[in-house]
């Protein structure tokens, strides 16, 4: 029989603000020690209440209106009860009933496609903290305790890993882009829900719920592995489903079973009464949405706008460190479509042939857009122009303090380039004559000797029209 796979996800993000979500402790990811970063409020000492911080609302609003939800105008906080000894107070404090954004929904273009992936909702929560293990003790570090995160929760409209993999990383991308969150390794985690049923049936199988992962490769191979034995288990009854919640172990790249399934009346939630309701006004959302950066689908049409290729945009789109590039030039002045290609073909080839990624180099956006003017106006040919930016990827050199020092921008009279052309003529004479019998290549050939003669600094179409001519 064939089956489907049908896939909702959890996402935990945390966001990139300077203090934690209800109290004023900062920076926990440059805490050197652990419990370094903690104060009454997130180590739940007795009688500390939260206080809430104002740029975690803005930062989950903006994740929202990218993610195109609705935005709730008045929220509420819930306390989520359980105890775990990284929990403080015992209770997280989360959004259950009031959540801050809803209905929203994200494309992903696959090899099947392009299909809608609806956001059942956002909000906003607490982190817990850590727990160190060694020997015979356990150890708690609060230093992520109470760090802001905003769950995303998408609907089950996932079909297949693939789809998994493409909305994570433009979740990424866009989060990014959009100083939500930096999403590093270990601040972008997810639960993914997962079922199997027969093609074309419309009824849910049963549901198993794989906890906690941080890198997608995990994720891949969580959701192959666990779609798998759905099915086997119907196809050849080799175990029995039960809903649960399971853990992925990436060194045998199996799951296991951790605990049944928890339901929302295990953990007793109910309003948080410390916290008061949070009302969005008209002129606060107003505020947000003008400070929003434009989103990742208001991109792809930007680029498709400035003529860059479909090709082109999901790799600049896929990699936040491209589009920047590439905005960045634009903004110093350079063309969208032929700055794309410098970035994604230039750029990118003078990288691998390092064995490096973008990734891992930095070129200055202003370095390269000099390189990219320098060769758009003519003053030197782009052979001159990729050699000068070797030179500046190898060196960090200065291009155009570069350029002059190497004489690409030496300019040949007209007498000097004629001189040459017929040195080349006189020199490759059956290059000549075999342009004479028709074959276009030979051209190619000779205009190549001559701008080698000319230490690649000639003006191309000058030397093409004489070169003609005199062939002629
Ligand atoms: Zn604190």
């Amino acid at each position: 029989m064939n089956y489907e796979i049908v896939i909702g996800l959890e996402t935990h993000v945390e966001l990139n603000t300077k203090s934690k979500i209800f109290c004023s402790c900062g920076g926990h990811s440059e805490a050197k020690e652990p419990n370094d970063c903690v104060c009454p409020a997130c180590s739940g000492m007795p009688g500390m209440l939260p206080v809430m911080n104002k740029r975690v609302v803005e930062l989950a609003v903006t994740a929202g209106l990218m993610l195109n939800c609705e935005i709730s105008r008045y929220t509420t906080f819930d306390k989520k009860n359980y105890y775990y000894p990284d929990l403080p107070c015992a209770y997280q404090i989360t959004q259950l009933n009031h959540p801050i954004c809803t209905n929203g929904v994200v494309q992903v273009k696959t090899s099947a496609g392009t299909r809608d992936i609806r956001i059942k909702q956002i909000h906003m929560e607490e982190d817990a903290g850590k727990l160190v293990h060694s020997g015979r003790f356990s150890y708690v570090d609060f230093n992520r305790t109470s760090v802001p995160l905003i769950e995303i929760v998408t609907q089950p409209d996932f079909r297949s890993a693939e789809e998994v993999v493409v909305y994570l990383t433009k979740l990424k991308s866009m989060f990014r882009s959009g100083g939500i969150s930096e999403c590093e390794e270990g601040a972008m985690r997810c639960d993914v829900n997962i079922s199997v049923r027969p093609q074309g049936s419309e009824e849910f199988g049963v549901r198993t719920e794989i906890k906690n992962m941080a890198s997608f490769e995990a994720i891949e191979k969580a959701i192959n592995y666990e779609s798998q034995r759905h099915m086997d288990a119907l196809e050849y009854e080799t175990e029995e489903l039960v809903q649960e919640t399971r853990r992925f172990d990436d060194a045998s790249g199996k799951t296991f079973a951790m605990r049944n399934k928890e339901t929302e009346a295990d953990y007793r939630y109910f309003p948080d009464a410390n916290l008061m309701p949070i009302i969005i006004d008209d002129e606060w959302l107003e505020q947000i949405k003008a400070n929003k950066p434009v989103a990742i689908d208001d991109k792809a049409v930007e680029y498709r706008e400035a003529g860059i290729s479909e090709k082109e945009i999901d790799m600049l789109l896929s990699d936040f460190k491209l589009g920047k590039l590439l905005d960045d030039i634009v903004a110093l002045g350079c063309n969208a479509k032929d700055g794309a290609t410098w970035i994604l073909t230039d750029y990118a080839g003078v990288l691998r042939k390092d064995g490096k990624t973008v990734e891992e180099h930095n070129i200055a956006p202003e370095k390269l857009a000099a390189i990219i003017k320098m060769v758009a106006s003519g003053e030197i040919n782009r052979g001159a122009g990729k050699k000068i930016l070797i030179a500046v990827v190898e060196s960090e050199v200065d291009p155009v303090a570069y350029c002059n020092e190497q004489g690409f921008n030496k300019k040949f009279d007209a007498s000097t380039v004629e001189k040459v052309i017929d040195e080349v003529i006189n020199s490759n004479a059956q290059a000549v004559a075999s342009f004479k019998s028709g074959k276009e290549k030979a051209f190619q050939a000779l205009f190549g000797a001559c701008m080698k003669e000319l230490k690649g600094s000639g003006e191309p179409a000058l030397i093409k029209s004489l070169l003609e001519e005199k062939l002629k």
